[in-house]
């Protein structure tokens, strides 16, 4: 089996985390520092904060944007279930926002016209969390100035972007997120087995995320509403969690870092090959946009199904019978049954239910070869030629 995603460790990786484990430190150690401030240095951002994955970073950063209950989220219904659960953990209403049909990312025009109900409606969101899908920022520059038009709180859900770049900056740089969310799963960008991060440039919003972090509590006697009892004293000033990271896992996320521009340059090389060994069949490819530089996390096609006599789910079966593990990124959240229940229907996101009937992921990682890719073309090019039989 081809999968669609994996990770690539070598020997390198190996030993960095067998070193740490003869260490005295497994976790609260030094490696996760210099992980957060090699991730920070890599994304030109202020700090970094790294917990166990990026559903926990989602979910401190709404946290420390000031999300509550009766406040509203809005995400793309085109993520990861994580983007809009994180609102929900924190009692908040979520909302979407329909997505572009060329980006498949949330759309910056919908999103204007949104507003500006919910601003006659008195319903304006607390916090945005702006996905870059498949590892393309959205267009975070119109996005940046409805937040200050309208005061909301952006969260780039960059899960799958890291070493991605958006108007000639990295992704994470703060220049038009307030914080910034990395997954560091195995099918991502680079890998820590689980893990996540968030970046900002705010002292503020560092502090309290690391606080957040482990259990709501802090040393520092400036937080604290008495004198310090002794050396050994803590207080817990607001509810936390235990989010943390290990340093066994923050050194694999070191060594994999040295790693990520020949993860990018390989992934960029097999999407040029895909666009130009595709670009004959009835597929809708990928948009490239000029201000972003994906990290391509995923590959994406979507199965011109109109006048084919094959439907989608035969393309996709037909993959995985020859052993290609295609995937479908993603299932419109709002149409789970969670969300069904809180009141989302079929066709509150038209955009995003027509690209669901019609895409699937390609395999693309790393590691995978000219000839891998090769096969997985030549099977998607005859079953498309079966779906066009009929009509010839
Ligand atoms: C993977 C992913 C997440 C969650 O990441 P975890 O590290 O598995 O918690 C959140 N958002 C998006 C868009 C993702 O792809």
């Amino acid at each position: 089996m081809i999968p669609y995603g994996r990770q690539s460790l070598d020997q390198a990786d190996i030993d960095a985390v067998v070193e740490v484990l003869k260490s005295d430190w497994l976790t609260q150690g030094p490696t996760i520092e210099r992980f957060e401030v090699a991730m920070a240095a890599r994304c030109e951002a202020g700090f970094g904060v790294a917990v166990c994955n990026a559903t926990a970073a989602l979910h401190i950063a709404c946290l420390a944007a000031g999300l509550g209950e009766g406040d509203w989220l809005w995400t793309s219904p085109n993520t990861f279930l994580a983007s809009a659960n994180c609102g929900r953990y924190c009692g908040a209403n979520v909302d979407f926002v329909d997505i572009d049909p060329y980006t498949w990312n949330l759309d910056a025009d919908a999103l204007a016209q949104k507003l500006k109900i919910a601003e006659g409606e008195g319903t304006l969101p607390k916090v945005l969390v702006a996905v870059a899908f498949s590892g393309q920022s959205c267009e975070m520059r119109a996005i940046r100035e409805l937040s200050r038009r309208y005061g909301f709180v952006v969260i780039e859900d960059a899960s799958h972007a890291v070493g991605a770049r958006y108007a000639g900056r990295p992704v994470g740089c703060g220049e038009y997120a307030d914080m910034t969310v990395f997954s560091f799963h195995p099918v991502k960008i680079v890998t820590t087995g689980e893990g996540g991060l968030v970046l900002t440039n705010r002292p503020e919003l560092a502090e309290h995320l690391r606080r957040l972090r482990s259990h709501g509590m802090t040393r520092d006697p400036a937080q604290m509403d008495e004198p310090s009892h002794g050396p050994w004293y803590y207080q817990q000033v607001e509810l936390g969690f235990n989010y943390r990271i290990t340093d066994m896992q923050a050194a694999l996320g070191l060594s994999q870092l040295d790693k990520l521009e020949g993860f990018l340059a390989r992934r960029r090389a097999l999407v040029a090959r895909y666009q130009t060994l595709l670009a004959d069949l009835p597929l809708t490819l990928p948009t490239l946009q000029p201000d972003a530089e994906s990290a391509w996390h995923l590959y994406v096609v979507r199965v011109q199904t109109e006048g084919l006599s094959v439907s989608h789910r035969v393309v996709f079966e037909g993959l995985r019978a020859a052993g290609i593990g295609v995937n479908v990124h993603y299932i419109p959240v709002h149409l789970q049954p969670y969300y069904r229940d809180l009141g989302f229907r079929p066709g509150d996101f038209p955009e995003a239910e027509a690209y669901y009937a019609q895409a699937i992921s390609l395999p693309m990682y790393p590691a995978m070869t000219d000839e891998q890719q090769d096969y997985v073309v030549d099977h998607l090019r005859r079953l498309l030629a079966d779906g066009q039989g009929p009509q010839r």
